[in-house]
């Protein structure tokens, strides 16, 4: 994976960020090829069953190259969890085998413009026909939403009900849309989302209006099951998305030792002034400390302890060490580090988003908080 990052990734991906173009869809093909998508799904349904510490050290490997490509398997691996942990038989024998080959590429679609956070209270419906069913409402910041197949729909399906109870999730299948025509399904609309980083895969508002879901891709079969469900892959989502951290902090640190070797100032190489060469120090001992941390969380996880703790310290943590490296890497640059025409200028974006996603910081921080407190 680190080679593959290093040949095909790493030098083209400033490109993709500066044009903000999609990844192309050879990189998904190949990446299918070495397995990403079926990583830890078991081999009984096409997979390669690797443990999530794998599934680490991979997604940390071309998240180095760059994010967007680390974070391609991401909707993957939340789809085959969901479905893992909630699907009925047939769900798993149907669905398993296509995610794992990228044959269905799935996104995930939770958040609203007025539920992020807050999930429990999401309002968008979906409301029984016949067998299927039909979903209403507006989702928002949903990741490649456009070139995918499948998605992991949260809506809800108890109108009486404003919490996490009525919940429920589904496996609704869509048409991949391409530049033209983004969303060509009926009862679906979207917008594309302008962003700083975490370019690739692009982010969309979406709009559904009576959008038909079959009812036999009710994940589990059972309504109201839906938050319980999607908590259940909270564990393993913040587990990659702290290797994905490292994998960013760690790209900061190649690239800015790389530029403090090189730059030269008072006829010496940046590098050997001790206040530029301790920051790429700290750098290195906190993806240390964050590396080990997200091990050993995935270890758990791998020996079926819960690890929501750990997890979310995990991520808390990567998401910190990312956004630190890249800022100080980008120190090191001086001016050149605020041109976009720098790579570092897009790890400093990219970083950003970590914070935020799979649960904020302040979420993070919350879950471990009331752990503290028994
Ligand atoms: C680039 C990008 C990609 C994304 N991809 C997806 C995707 O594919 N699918 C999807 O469903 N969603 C996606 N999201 C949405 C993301 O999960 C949410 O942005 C995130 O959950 C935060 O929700 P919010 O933006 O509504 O912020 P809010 O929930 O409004 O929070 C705003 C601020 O208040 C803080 N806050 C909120 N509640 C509390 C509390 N109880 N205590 C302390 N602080 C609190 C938050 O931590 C945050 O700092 C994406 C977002 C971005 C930016």
């Amino acid at each position: 994976f680190r080679r593959y990052a290093v040949e095909k990734v790493e030098p083209f991906a400033h490109e993709w960020h500066l044009k903000d173009e999609l990844i192309p869809i050879e990189v998904i093909n190949e990446l299918a090829e070495l397995g990403v998508f079926g990583l830890t799904i078991p081999e009984e349904y096409g997979g390669l069953g690797l443990s999530k510490a794998s599934m680490c050290v991979v997604s940390e490997e071309l998240s180095r190259g760059y994010i967007g490509v680390g974070s391609l398997g991401t909707r993957s691996e939340i789809a085959a969890e969901l479905i893992l942990a909630g699907g009925t038989d047939t769900q798993k024998s149907k669905w398993l085998p296509r995610i794992a080959s990228a044959e269905t590429l799935p996104t995930a679609v939770f958040t609203e413009p007025n539920t992020g956070s807050d999930l429990g209270a999401l309002r968008t419906r979906a409301v029984k026909h016949g067998d299927n069913y039909k979903v209403t409402g507006n989702k928002t910041w949903i990741t490649h939403a456009a070139r995918t197949h499948l998605m992991t729909l949260l809506a809800r399906t108890d109108p009486d009900t404003t919490n996490y109870k009525g919940l429920s999730m589904f496996l609704a299948e869509k048409l991949p849309g391409d530049d033209a025509n983004p969303f060509p399904s009926a009862g679906m609309t979207g917008g594309e989302i302008e962003v700083l980083g975490y370019r690739g895969m692009k982010e969309y508002e979406l709009g559904f209006d009576g959008f038909d879901v079959k009812g036999e891709n009710l994940l589990g079969g059972e309504e109201g099951k839906g938050f319980k469900q999607l908590m259940e892959t909270f564990e393993s989502a913040r587990i990659q998305t702290a290797a994905r951290a490292i994998g960013v902090a760690q790209s900061a640190l190649d690239i800015s030792m790389q530029y403090a070797i090189d730059r030269k100032q008072f006829g010496k190489s940046l590098i050997s002034f001790p206040r530029v060469s301790s920051k790429l120090a700290m750098i290195a001992v906190e993806i240390m400390i964050a590396r080990q941390l997200t091990y050993f969380s995935a270890f758990e996880k791998d020996e079926g302890r819960r690890c929501d703790v750990e997890a979310g310290m995990a991520k808390l943590l990567g998401a910190r060490v990312a956004w630190a490296a890249a800022d100080n890497g980008l120190q090191i640059h001086g001016g050149n580090g605020f041109a976009l025409e720098y790579k570092i200028s897009r790890v400093l974006c990219d970083a950003r988003i970590l914070n935020i996603f799979e649960g904020a910081a302040e979420i993070q921080a919350q879950v471990i908080a009331r752990r503290l407190l028994g």
